[in-house]
């Protein structure tokens, strides 16, 4: 099938094609057809893999910090020069438009150059005593990683959960989602091509369960990294516990975006709808909770309203695409039952509402404002194109509803006082806050949550030392 590729897994540097495997559809979500069969490791595959993880590591760890440096660059600049054909597959696997795509790919290699130059920046520190002792703190590489990762970024998910890991010195055994496997292995076969051994970095598909819990069991993984829901997060969490593995979770939130009487309200439509509709909606840092302040309340909403009824919504291989279809028919369902729950509870539907066409999984732009507050879809991530958009009274109020749930992982605020944007920095409670901005993140600047939306970090020097373990040397001449 043309702009997608052949599958494998990727397990010691082999490939391991469908021919001699069991075998999983990968669907294109603008037909709900299949266009590629995924073949899933074996018991004894992972077994391979597992034990080749702990031979590179012995030899990763032990590569100078320019010699990683030169790889993960050559990596980044094989990704840039893939950029379109990379970005081809996720379009056709996941769905969002091309020039998403393209640009998530790109994204991948500006936060792999980040990255690259980290590995220069590994340091320890040593405390010298006026008796001649000395403390030397020295960071280590953690060990082999098992990373987890989501269908709704199927090349950067997969980026996040090596990066930090291969500067650090770990060698990374990844699991992509099998819903969007294209887009990962573009990623690990790059950073292959520029000279990752095979042993450091390995693909593996199957049944997400029956793998995670085949790795975790190993002693031989020492970290596990995962993005997707809370529940499962709650559940690898479990499982890392039972042999003390580290963890980092990327979950789910629920962002709330705070908009004052005072906000630049114009630009605030402009961002906001723009994000809104991004990826169809399907993004963790999505903004979901409109809170706006009473007296730009009806201004705010008539011109969402606005805006999501011009977005183009299509296949995302067309050019003048500006939203593409749900990634699954899992999605499209979930949507559509939060959607009736919140119209039966009262809510009112502004625009969309339903989906489009029988074929694939596309949805319309949907705004619903006067939510109530025990509507599902107020409580639980909606993960689709829908603003939910309820007017507020005051400071107070806005930042009792942004902290009501137990998630924490993007916020955002819109105001012109100085002032109450300190209040609104230090009084959030998420990991992430853009104020007057919808930009959350950047290669060189931690990305992850707080509360529910999971722990640890990705990204930044944070997403190298999440990687890493602290010996302590004391020493007496
Ligand atoms: P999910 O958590 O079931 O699946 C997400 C990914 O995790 C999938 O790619 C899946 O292959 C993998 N996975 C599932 N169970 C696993 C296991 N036991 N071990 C290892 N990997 C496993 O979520 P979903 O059904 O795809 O979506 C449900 C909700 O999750 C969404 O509506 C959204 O709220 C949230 N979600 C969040 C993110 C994020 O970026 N944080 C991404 C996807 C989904």
């Amino acid at each position: 099938m043309s702009n997608y590729p052949e599958l494998h897994l990727l397990v010691e540097g082999e490939q391991i094609g469908t021919a001699s495997r069991e075998t999983i559809d990968v669907l294109d979500p603008a037909t709900g057809e299949p266009i590629a069969a995924l073949p899933k490791a074996t018991a004894a595959d992972l077994d391979a893999s597992l034990e080749a993880a702990a031979n590179g590591f012995r030899r990763w760890r032990a590569t100078s910090a320019d010699e990683r440096e030169a790889v993960l660059r050559k990596g980044a600049a094989l990704i840039r020069e893939r950029a379109s054909v990379i970005g081809a597959a996720i379009t056709r696997e996941q769905g969002k438009p091309f020039k998403e795509a393209v640009g998530e790919t790109i994204y991948c290699a500006m936060l792999l150059e980040f990255y690259a130059g980290e590995c220069k920046r590994l340091y320890g520190r040593t405390l010298v005593r006026p008796d001649g002792q000395r403390v030397e703190v020295r960071h280590e590489p953690v060990g082999p990683v098992a990373g987890f990762s989501a269908w709704n970024f199927p090349a950067l998910n997969v980026m996040r959960k090596v990066g930090g890991p291969l500067v650090a010195g770990c060698p990374v055994i990844v699991k992509p989602s099998e819903e969007t496997p294209a887009g990962g292995l573009g990623i690990v076969q790059a950073l292959l091509d520029a000279g990752v051994p095979g042993d450091v970095l390995q693909c593996v598909f199957g049944v997400p369960d029956e793998i995670s819990r085949h790795l975790l069991a190993s002693p031989i993984i020492r970290k596990v990294t995962f993005t997707g829901s809370t529940a499962v997060g709650k559940h690898l969490a479990k499982l890392a516990a039972e042999d003390m593995k580290r963890t980092t979770m990327e979950l789910g939130g629920h962002g709330p975006v705070l908009i004052f009487n005072d906000a630049d309200v114009d630009k605030a439509l402009d961002t906001m709808a723009g994000n809104k509709y991004r990826n169809a909606g399907q993004v963790c840092v999505s903004p979901t909770r409109f809170l706006v302040e009473e007296d730009v309340f009806e201004r705010f909403r008539d011109g969402f309203i606005e805006r999501a009824k011009a977005v183009k919504v299509g296949n995302g291989m067309d050019a003048d695409t500006q939203m593409g279809p749900m990634a699954s028919q899992r999605g499209l369902d979930g949507i559509q039952a939060k959607l009736a729950d919140a119209l039966d509870k009262g809510a009112k539907l502004g625009a969309g509402g339903n989906r489009i066409g029988n074929q694939g999984f596309f949805h319309e732009p949907t705004v619903l404002s006067e939510v109530p507050l025990d509507a599902t879809i107020m409580n639980e991530e909606p993960f689709g194109p829908i603003a939910l958009i309820n007017p507020m009274k005051g400071e107070a109020a806005m930042l009792e509803e942004a902290n009501r749930l137990p998630y924490g992982l993007a916020a955002y605020a819109w105001t012109q006082d100085a002032k109450r944007r300190m209040r609104l920095a230090n009084e959030i409670e998420a990991g992430m806050i853009a104020i007057n901005s919808g930009t959350v993140s950047a290669a060189d600047a931690p990305f992850g949550g707080i509360k529910w939306s999971g722990y640890g970090l990705e990204d930044g020097a944070e997403g190298v030392t999440a990687c890493m373990v602290s010996k302590t040397v004391h020493e007496t001449a």
